[in-house]
């Protein structure tokens, strides 16, 4: 009889500015997940966003999780890995499931590009044309292509449900971008596979994101996690909670003597009320 894989979580906070509220409730999701099923709970530090990584604010990460009660195993940072996404790229290139893309951003909108899941919807300029060597280029994944290869996928979500695998409201995502071997998307879906993680919990907001995750999982070969998007904290004024709308850090908290633990006491208070 085969066992099902240990349960593992993980919170993959990115060091480009102070954790808040919203945060907080992620990584205690993750990790009461984790510690509920027996499994482990893993911090990743996801610091390839250069020129916006500021590597000092990792350490501010770990004192505040240790502020909020929390528990975890560290494994390597984003920046780590490289090679690994680079080979995987690699793959996908020599696949033909990915074409260059010199577009700036203003391109993008002057073609007419339209708004959706995760910003435009990128209107495929460069797909039938050769790039301009001149220019620096990233890489999109072709998802025609990709869905040609895959077939119909579902994904599976604690709170949604089956998912089917949509990605026209995503388009052609960039998966290696112009100044890193990699985009968001495929260091993600990498690094999950490779740290063993088996159930990703993580806000709502990121979604859509898993579409493109269960296609390059289907792409590469890899194992395939459950997901648990979770709602997220909203202000007063029904947006996403974040410092600059006014939610302070947490380590600005920590710093005033808050208690932390009696805030991820609240925070659980309120999953509950979130139904998450
Ligand atoms: N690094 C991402 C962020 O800080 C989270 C990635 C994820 O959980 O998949 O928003």
């Amino acid at each position: 009889m085969n066992a099902a894989p240990p349960l593992v979580t993980r919170f993959a906070p990115s060091p480009n500015g102070w954790l808040h509220l919203g945060h907080a409730l992620s990584a205690i999701i993750a990790h009461d997940l984790a510690k509920a099923g027996g499994g482990r709970f893993l911090l990743r530090i996801e610091d390839i966003d250069g020129p916006r990584s500021r590597p000092e604010l990792a350490d501010e990460f770990r004192r505040d999780l240790e502020w909020l009660g929390l528990e975890w195993d560290e494994v390597p940072a984003q920046s780590t890995r490289l090679a690994s996404y680079a080979e995987a790229a690699a793959d996908l290139k020599a696949r033909g499931l990915l074409y260059p893309c010199t577009c700036t951003r203003s391109e993008i909108e002057a073609a007419g590009a339209l708004p959706g899941l995760e910003g435009l919807i990128y209107p495929g300029t460069c797909k039938h044309r050769a790039p301009d060597p001149s220019r620096p280029a990233a890489w999109r994944l072709d998802a025609a292509k990709a869905l040609a290869e895959t077939g119909p996928l579902v994904w599976a979500d604690d709170l949604a449900g089956p998912v089917t695998v949509d990605l026209s409201g995503l388009g052609d995502v960039v998966l290696v971008r112009k100044d890193l071997p990699a985009s968001y998307h495929l260091a993600v879906t990498l690094d999950d596979a490779a740290d063993a993680v088996t159930l990703v919990a993580r806000g709502a907001d990121l979604f859509a994101a898993s579409h493109v995750h269960r296609t390059l999982q289907a792409l590469l070969g890899l194992p395939v996690p459950r997901w648990h998007h979770h709602p997220l904290l909203m202000g007063e004024d029904g947006e996403k909670l974040a410092k600059r709308r006014g939610s302070p850090a947490l380590a600005e908290r920590r710093e005033a003597g808050e208690d932390g633990r009696m805030l991820a006491g609240q925070l659980r208070l309120q999953q509950l009320v979130l139904g998450t």
